[in-house]
């Protein structure tokens, strides 16, 4: 069965998108730590990011990269952060954070709550920046 993310590659399901090439999908996380916390996926569907090839891996790395300098220039932080849980969802996943500081990148922390107006004006600030 497809994951919920594939859901959104195929526009079955809605998402915030920020960026997408042949390969990768970028869009914002649905329940933000930060203004800006953005999901960058592989189209392929691969559950653990440490079962793409080696090629795959960096140039996800590569696109994950220039989504994070775009984010950073539209909600300036101290820097993106990166973090690779996928506990959650069965869909390898970078989350990139804007951060002031340490505690910023704790997924413990409370997610933001944003209207739909908020999540569309990010998408917007963001697909702008690159
Ligand atoms: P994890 O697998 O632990 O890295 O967490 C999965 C992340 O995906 C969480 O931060 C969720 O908020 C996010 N998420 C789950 N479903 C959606 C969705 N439909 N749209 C955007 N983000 C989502």
């Amino acid at each position: 069965m497809a994951t919920i993310f594939s859901k959104i590659i195929a526009s079955e399901i809605p998402c915030y998108k920020v960026a997408e090439n042949d390969k990768f999908f970028a869009f914002l996380d649905i329940n933000p730590l930060a203004k800006g916390h953005t999901l960058v996926i592989p189209k392929q569907e691969v559950d653990y990011i440490f079962d793409l090839s080696d090629e795959d891996l960096a140039a996800m790395h590569v696109f994950a990269k220039k989504v994070a300098l775009a984010i950073g220039k539209a909600f300036p932080c101290r820097k993106v952060g990166e973090a690779v849980l996928g506990l959650e969802v069965p869909h390898a996943h970078i989350h990139l954070i804007p951060m002031q500081n340490e505690k910023d990148m704790l997924f413990s922390n409370p997610k933001l709550k944003l209207t739909d107006e908020e999540f569309k004006a990010i998408a917007k600030a963001i697909t702008m920046a690159f």
